[in-house]
Parts: C-alpha cells; structure tokens; sequence
C-alpha cells in the first residue's frame, strides 16, 4: 500500500528524521530529504538513498526560517516526484535558558523552525492530498507540546502550538482521507541534546555519558533514551491503513513523562 508513495521528512538529514527516511524507503516509500547540509552532501545522501533502497529521491536544503525558500521546497517535490503524500514535519532546534534573558531572535528562530514552517509545508500539500483522498501528516511535537520545564520557553510554545496547529489540520480534512497527528517524544539519542548534555557534564563535573543518564532520568521515568529508528517504526505506524482512524490526536511516547 505505501510502496511508490513519496514522503517528505522535514530535518532528514540528521537523527529522528534521518532515521525516518530509512525506516520509509525500507518500505519503498519514495524521499524527499531535507535539512542544513551543504548542496553536494544532500545529493551525495539522496543517491545513496536511491541506490540502496531502489526509490526515487530528491534533496533540498531549504533554510525553514524563510517561507519562500519553503515554496520552492514544495514546488520542487511535486514536479520532481509527482506528489507529497507523507509530510513529516521534523526539522526543529533548542536554545535553553531562563525567560528573563531569553535572546529575541532565538525566540524568532525557534518559532519560525519548529511551527510556522510546518503550518507552510501543511498548507502547500494539503490541496493535493484532499484531491487524492489520502494523506498522512505526521508532526514531531515533544513532551513539551504537552508539558513545560524551565529554561525552554520558544521550545514549549512551538511544541504547544504544532500540537493545536494538529488538531485544528485532522477536523479540516477528516472527510478526505488525511489523517494529521503529533508524535509527542521524550529523550530522544540524537545530536539536538547534546548541548544540553554537556552543559550537565560542565556544571556537574560528571562525563557525557553521566550527564546523559542524569538528563534522561530527572524528568523520565523509564531510564533510557530512545533510539531515532524507533520514532520512524511509529511514523510507519501512522502511514498504515491500521491507523487510519488515528487522527487529529498529540501522541506521546515518552517513557511515562506524562503519566505523572
Ligand atoms: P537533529 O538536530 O538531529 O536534527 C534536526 C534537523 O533539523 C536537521 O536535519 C537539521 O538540518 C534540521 N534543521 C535545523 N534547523 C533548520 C533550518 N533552519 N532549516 C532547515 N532545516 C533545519 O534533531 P532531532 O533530535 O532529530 O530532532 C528532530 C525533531 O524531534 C525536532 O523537531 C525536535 O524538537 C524533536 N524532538 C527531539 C527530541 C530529542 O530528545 N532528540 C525529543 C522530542 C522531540
């Protein structure tokens, strides 16, 4: 059923999304991939693609910060791949610190990256995934599009807003075949934390891997980061017919997080 299909992966060029693409193209999913990598790299990682898995790929190196760099993204992958019918909305940053001093174009960025880019990406392949009949929009929220923790406010604020931006996107095409949910991750093993890891492994004079043990348990209960691949196989998931009455729903996959 999803064999020739194409998906977008916002972010694939590293960790969740990354992980993604492989767990799609194992299915014959055709790629578009996506993310900061110099132009050579994204095409050397796209033919890699294609020769491994025998799909069709394509990559562009869209800035998410700036909508019109997000339209020729999309018009790109409609004429060179036909269609969009898997979006996932990835690519994401983190900047932590306290409120009071939380620097404005942080604030803009985070906003910008992690929520407006996936209202423009929804907007521009809804229309054809409606004329289809059949459409799947996946957006990887956190934990923190349910929950809050200092020192991330533009983080929690975008997190919160994809998962409303979910809600309002699943009761708009429920009639046509689109399911749109959010995938709402704790720790996840990829290279967004480990700022975050060594800024622990600095204050607390621990290793990295101290720090990571120590990030991952204050806050989750199950003691250990997520694999990214395990993100994909849920993604996966949600393309299946199975899933098809999952729909406008912020599901979490956080090691009990938000079960306290
Ligand atoms: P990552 O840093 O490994 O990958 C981020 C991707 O986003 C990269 O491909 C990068 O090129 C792309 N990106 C960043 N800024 C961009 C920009 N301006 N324009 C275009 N692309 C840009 O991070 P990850 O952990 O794989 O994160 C993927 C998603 O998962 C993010 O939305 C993140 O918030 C979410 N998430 C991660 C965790 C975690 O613990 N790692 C937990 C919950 C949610």
């Amino acid at each position: 059923m999803l064999n020739g299909k194409t998906a977008l992966i916002t972010g694939s060029t590293s960790g969740i999304g990354l992980a993604t693409a492989h767990v799609l193209a194992e299915q014959g999913i055709n790629l578009v991939l996506h993310g900061l990598l110099p132009e050579a790299e994204g095409i050397a990682l796209a033919a890699e693609f294609a020769e491994k898995y025998n799909v069709k790929t394509l990559f562009d190196g869209a800035n998410l910060m700036e909508p019109e760099a997000i339209e020729t993204l999309m018009t790109k992958a409609v004429t060179h791949m036909g269609a969009v019918d898997i979006l996932v909305n990835n690519a994401g940053l983190q900047h932590t610190e306290a409120v009071d001093t939380f620097p404005t174009n942080k604030w803009d960025m985070i906003i910008a990256i992690n929520l407006s880019a996936a209202f423009h990406t929804i907007q521009q392949s809804l229309p054809r995934m409606k004329a289809n009949g059949w459409g799947r929009i996946i957006n990887i929220a956190s934990v923190h599009g349910l929950v809050g923790s200092i020192h991330k406010a533009a983080y929690v604020a975008a997190k919160h807003g994809i998962v409303g931006l979910t809600k309002v996107v699943a009761l708009e095409c429920a009639e046509h075949g689109v399911t749109v949910n959010s995938i709402c991750p704790g720790w996840v093993d990829t290279p967004l934390i480990n700022t975050q890891i060594g800024n622990i492994a600095e204050q607390q004079d621990v290793t990295f891997e101290q720090a990571k043990y120590k990030l991952v348990t204050a806050k989750q209960p199950l003691p250990e980061m997520m694999n990214p691949r395990q993100i994909g196989e849920f993604i996966l998931f949600l393309c299946s017919d199975s899933a098809r009455s999952i729909t406008g729903s912020a599901l979490p996959m956080d090691g009990a997080w938000t079960a306290q």
